[in-house]
């Protein structure tokens, strides 16, 4: 058994609190190997930015939840020894049992998200209650997010046809009684690259797909509901069109990607939105990179050679968000 402690590692609570007095959200960036991980510390040591480095239960089977432990604590090293100490957090995104949230939380994870948003109401209390209680009486206190609200989209092993936006309605019988410490809710973000379907689109010029906006409506509501309290976008990354046309260029097909505006996400962060899941953007960046080094140099074949721009590529998408997007750059 391992504390996040010991690992250098910082729970959400301070974070939290900061983000949404100051009117910025913490980036929660997806990991599965080194080089993820490398560019994610790269660009908020430069920025100066808190993060939450986060690991899907795919990522755990993937990677293994030891290696991303010990690299999570390889993270906080690395970061000391670029020069600046940011606060670093490893999340559980969408936990789906009480098991599985109390094996992570007893390997070194210092939060995690109970995903109880497709069970019926009354099991959604129970299920995130239960994991508060454990997660809460820790020796070094663990954060947990809950969720409220379906997110349409597949991200891992997490998929749904329809989105159901949050009740604003129920979160405040929600908070109280889980004692959740952050709230995710659906307002029309999704998971993946093809965030709407077409039909749900206006067209724009070339044809580029323009997304119906985001029910700010909803947030407000919610908002006065529960003030202050920290809540959480999944699913909000912008798939930019750059990338989208670097892959295509070079062989790939992505049709109907379509992704959250990038001012969309900049106004949600200054509200009490203090954590905005970025995945789906990662990829893109590494894609597009990987594509281009294929198709420019084709007899390259060391992994480094392509691996390490796609890092580059990855660093640079990161720096922008946590400048442009969040907010959250020197808030470390
Ligand atoms: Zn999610």
């Amino acid at each position: 058994m391992t504390s996040y402690t010991e690992l250098g590692l910082v729970n959400t609570k301070e974070l939290f609190k900061k983000a949404v007095s100051g009117g910025y959200a913490i980036p929660a960036y997806n990991f599965n190997n080194m080089e993820q991980m490398q560019a994610i510390i790269q660009a908020c040591v430069e920025t100066k930015s808190p993060v939450i480095l986060q690991v899907s239960s795919g990522a755990r089977k993937y990677a293994n939840q030891n290696i991303l432990k010990n690299m999570a604590r390889g993270a906080v090293e690395y970061a000391h020894e670029l020069g600046y100490d940011i606060p670093i957090v490893l999340h559980l995104d969408h936990g789906d049992s009480f098991e599985l949230c109390k094996d992570c939380i007893e390997t070194g994870f210092s939060s995690v998200m109970i995903d109880g948003s497709h069970l019926p109401y009354d099991e959604n209390v129970a299920l995130t209650k239960k994991v508060c209680e454990f997660a809460h009486s820790q020796k070094d206190y663990v954060t947990v997010e809950g969720e409220l609200g379906v997110l349409a989209g597949v991200e891992d092993d997490v998929s749904s046809e329809q989105s159901h936006y949050t009740q604003p309605e129920e979160v405040i019988d929600f908070v109280s009684k889980t004692k959740v410490d952050s709230l995710a809710i659906s307002i029309g973000t999704s998971h993946g690259r093809t965030k709407f379907k077409p039909e749900q689109c206006t067209r724009g010029p070339g044809g580029i797909l323009i997304p119906p906006p985001l029910r700010f409506d909803i947030l407000e509501e919610i908002e006065k509901k529960i003030p202050g309290f920290p809540i959480v976008l999944h699913g909000s990354s912008s798939v930019p069109i750059e990338y989208v046309q670097i892959i295509e260029k070079y062989g790939g097909k992505l049709t109907d990607s379509v992704g959250i505006p990038e001012e969309q996400l900049r106004k949600a962060a200054k509200s009490a939105v203090c954590k905005i899941n970025i995945d789906s953007d990662g990829r893109l960046a590494m894609t597009a990179a990987i594509r281009t080094v294929f198709y420019e140099k084709t007899d390259e074949f060391d992994p480094r050679k392509y691996l390490g721009p796609a890092r580059d590529e990855l660093k640079k998408l990161y720096a922008h968000k946590n400048q442009n997007v969040l907010g959250s750059a020197g808030q470390a």
